[in-house]
């Protein structure tokens, strides 16, 4: 089928109907909503729904039916969206809920959402949060991938060189002999279980300039943060900067301002 123009947000027009999308909170839906979908489905929908990869729930209808199937959603908190050149339906792992989270990143997904999803941008941005390095929201192939992990350090003072540590980290992130934890170190935290020296501070991390698709790209680290707040602070920098100056997508954006200005630009953000 033939896609026209998507004139109306959320409705991508096609020749003879339109696909709908519903832009979803991230996280969870409850009963009365997917009630409510079922519902517009059976009765507009030709019976059908399609699970979209960005955990949204799409469907065909005849033009005619639009204003029926937005009041019927609308009732149920649902909204309509997630199409064209905005901020996409945030996307969220199952955070607390899962026994290797350091951090709620349904909560988090969700005020990210709240607060950016529909904006106006140059090109799509997708915004991916994942509870921990295990990384079950592709965080980093997309245009921010925000992060919980650990920053991790050797305690100089209880270290006493026996040498444990040496072979056990995968990447090789532990400099034994030093006390040092290189960059490369992926976060997750494995190494506290095996030695008190090790301490863990959670952070929240943010890369940017991520991509899937045909041709993908692997995001990079813009900059680590302690908080909630400054993670949505920092996010909402990027995507003033992207309006004002980007063209292509994020990953563009980065590449022409260059990764370490626009973490300037942030650090200095953050200190106001
Ligand atoms: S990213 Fe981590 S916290 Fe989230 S579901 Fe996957 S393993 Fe669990
Ligand atoms: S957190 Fe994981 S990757 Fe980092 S130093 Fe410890 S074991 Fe290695």
């Amino acid at each position: 089928m033939h896609c026209n123009v998507n004139l109306k947000y959320g409705v991508i027009m096609k020749k003879d109907c339109y696909t709908i999308r519903i832009s979803l909170k991230p996280g969870f839906i409850n009963a009365e909503q997917l009630r409510a979908i079922a519902d517009v489905i059976e009765r507009y929908g030709k019976d059908k729904a399609h699970i979209t990869t960005r955990q949204g729930i799409e469907f065909d209808i005849s033009p005619e039916n639009f204003k029926d199937v937005n009041d019927i959603l609308k009732k149920v908190g649902l909204n309509i969206g997630s199409t064209g050149n905005r901020v996409r339906q945030v996307v969220s792992c199952i955070g607390l809920r899962c026994y290797n989270a350091i951090g709620d990143s349904v909560s988090l997904a969700r005020r990210i959402h709240e607060e950016f999803e529909g904006i106006w941008v140059p090109k799509k941005v997708k915004i991916n949060v994942s509870g921990c390095p295990n990384s079950c929201t592709y965080h980093k192939f997309c245009d921010i991938g925000v992060c919980y992990r650990y920053k991790i350090s050797i305690d100089k003072n209880l270290c006493n060189n026996c040498g444990k540590c040496k072979d056990f980290c995968d990447v090789n992130a532990i400099d034994w002999e030093n006390k040092v934890i290189h960059e490369n170190c992926i976060g997750e935290g494995r190494c506290t279980a095996l030695c008190n020296s090790f301490k863990a501070e959670r952070v929240i991390s943010i890369f940017v300039g991520g991509k899937g698709g045909r041709i993908w790209k692997e995001g990079k680290e813009l900059i680590s943060l302690k908080n909630e707040e400054d993670v949505l602070l920092v996010i909402d920098e990027i995507l003033l900067s992207y309006s004002k100056f980007g063209h292509g997508r994020i990953t563009d954006f980065v590449d022409s301002v260059g990764i370490e200005n626009l973490r300037q630009t942030i650090i200095k953000k953050l200190k106001n």
